[in-house]
């Protein structure tokens, strides 16, 4: 049975995690100030931003971006920055939750 998931108030002081393989149950979408907002129409489907993300947040469906799973985004904007020059794709945008 999968564990009650945290987020960055339930977790013990210093953010530190005890167990392996647990990041599933850290929320880290919760210590977001800015959000993704993507355009479909820009971009070319590259998964730059795909590759780069550290959370592994950005959802691909037949090799094309599906959607950003929020509740691990943390709004780092790595995604908006490796989004190609010629492309922008990816605002970061301030989340207002
Ligand atoms: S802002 Fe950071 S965590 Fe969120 S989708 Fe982009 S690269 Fe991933
Ligand atoms: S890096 Fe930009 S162009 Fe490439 S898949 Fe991501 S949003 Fe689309």
């Amino acid at each position: 049975m999968a564990k009650k998931t945290m987020n960055r108030h339930e977790m013990p002081i210093g953010s530190i995690i005890k167990d392996p393989g647990c990041s599933m149950q850290y929320e880290t979408g919760g210590w977001r100030n800015l959000k993704p907002v993507h355009d479909n129409k820009k971009c070319t489907n590259c998964l730059l931003c795909w590759i780069y993300c550290p959370d592994g947040c950005i959802k691909v469906k037949d090799g094309k971006i599906a959607e950003f799973d929020l509740k691990y985004c943390k709004g780092c904007g790595i995604c908006a920055e490796e989004c190609p020059d010629k492309v922008k794709a990816i605002q970061m945008v301030e989340d207002k939750k």
